[in-house]
């Protein structure tokens, strides 16, 4: 079947998809409602696990991540104003995060994609529609940058396209079960071009609230502040985020400084996590936030991703050349095994790192964090979930 895989969205999952698919010869089409210049410098997530830069550099996507992104195997909690480093690399075989921004990881696979394997994304298309995928004949069709239609007859559909996007929407109601959930929490995400405070990601416990210092590159830092459910951004002027960050990120007896700078970005995240069963419907496969999401919480959502496109390519790949349909029939399960892992490790995070209103599960999640900083067991249950399993 010469019939092109059909990907919608040329986020990590699509790109990476793509990029695997080209390696092993299988044509495809990526259609991407943005430009491209808009996907390269988009910022989100930045922290890579172990496991999925080892899959990029065994697919030749990693040259420049592995050249320049920062390696990090600790991290701290900073809890009422007193620092608790957790090594979590030594705890964990050695194994480290990679620090690389999203946007970096998307330029990379955008330029190894189009520019070096020549491959094919329709930029800046609009009202993407689904047809057929319950049959061997699914196709896409889609309003091109110049206004006119076009069709694309697919062996294959894969939906990368967010949690926002057409491809789950286009599944019959029913045909698959949903799973949510609203963590009882809201977070004030803030990107800013301030260099680094900080060597290890930082959660700090307030008794205001929790604010975070995530790592970004060496002249841009995210940070993250609870705020009150349905708070907005505007509730938030730069001086009152800075006067908040420093008062809970503050370190008892020391002279640590957070560094400030012009904040950039600034949205309300929904802590929502979601996942949808099974992760394909006929020949639509489902990958990355399209067909799930996490909280930020642990850093998951990327990963996983990546990990979908992995999955994924391998059982396109397998059938392309041998008629095997193996590894399609098992791709849903396989990729929530690890989904719901990471959901569980999400949760269990958030749950150790915010007080809860109810105080008897306030105390419980202060348990928790003790445990985790004093017993080298449940470090090390932290590490191998964090730094990825
Ligand atoms: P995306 O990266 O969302 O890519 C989907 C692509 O599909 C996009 O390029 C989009 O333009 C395109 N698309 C959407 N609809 C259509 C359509 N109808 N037709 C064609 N193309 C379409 N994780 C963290 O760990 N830390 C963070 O701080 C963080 N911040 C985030 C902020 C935001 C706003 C979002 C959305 C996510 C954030 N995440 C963060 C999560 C992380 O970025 C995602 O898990 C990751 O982007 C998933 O990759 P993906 O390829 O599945 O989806």
């Amino acid at each position: 079947n010469r019939r092109a895989v059909g990907i919608v969205g040329a986020g990590p999952a699509g790109l990476t998809l793509g990029n695997l698919l080209r390696e092993a010869g299988i044509p495809c089409v990526v259609l991407e409602r943005g430009t491209r210049e808009h996907v390269e410098n988009r910022p989100r997530a930045g922290v890579l696990e172990h496991r999925a830069v080892q899959m990029l550099a065994a697919h030749g996507l990693a040259d420049r991540l592995l050249q320049e992104a920062d390696r990090h195997g600790s991290c701290e909690f900073r809890v009422d104003g007193v620092a608790h480093e957790v090594d979590y690399a030594t705890l964990y075989d050695g194994q480290t995060h990679y620090i690389y921004p999203q946007q970096e990881v998307v330029k990379d696979l955008a330029r190894h994609y189009v520019d070096e394997r020549g491959g094919d994304v329709r930029w800046s298309v609009s009202d993407v529609e689904l047809h057929d995928v319950e049959t061997p004949e699914p196709a896409l069709s889609w309003t091109n940058a110049d206004g006119a239609r076009e069709r694309l007859e697919c062996s294959f559909i894969a939906g990368a396209d967010g949690f926002h996007g057409v491809a789950r929407r286009s599944i019959p109601p029913g045909a698959v079960q949903e799973f949510s959930h609203q963590h009882g929490i809201e977070w004030l995400s803030i990107l800013a071009e301030a260099p680094p405070s900080t060597h290890k990601v930082i959660y700090a416990l307030h008794p205001d609230g929790f604010a975070g210092h995530m790592l970004r590159s060496s002249t841009v830092s995210r940070y993250y502040l609870q705020v009150p459910v349905d708070d907005t951004v505007d509730n938030w002027p730069d001086e009152r985020v800075w006067t908040e960050l420093h008062k809970r990120l503050a370190l008892k007896d020391s002279d640590w400084r957070l560094n400030e700078g012009r904040i950039i970005e600034k949205r309300i995240l929904d802590m929502r996590s979601h996942v949808v069963e099974p992760m394909n419907h006929g020949n639509l496969y489902l990958l990355g936030d399209a067909a799930h999401i996490i909280t930020p919480v642990g850093a998951k959502g990327m990963n996983l991703a990546l990990h979908d496109a992995e999955v994924l390519a391998a059982a396109l790949t397998s059938y392309h050349r041998t008629g095997d349909d193996s590894g399609l029939r098992s791709y849903s399960e396989v990729c929530l095994r690890r989904v719901w892992r990471a959901q569980e490790f999400s949760q269990w995070m958030v749950f150790m790192i915010h007080r809860s209103p109810e105080p008897f599960l306030s105390r419980l999640g202060q348990a928790r964090l003790e445990h985790l900083i004093g017993s080298r067991s449940s470090a090390g249950y932290f590490a191998q979930n964090y730094v990825g399993p």
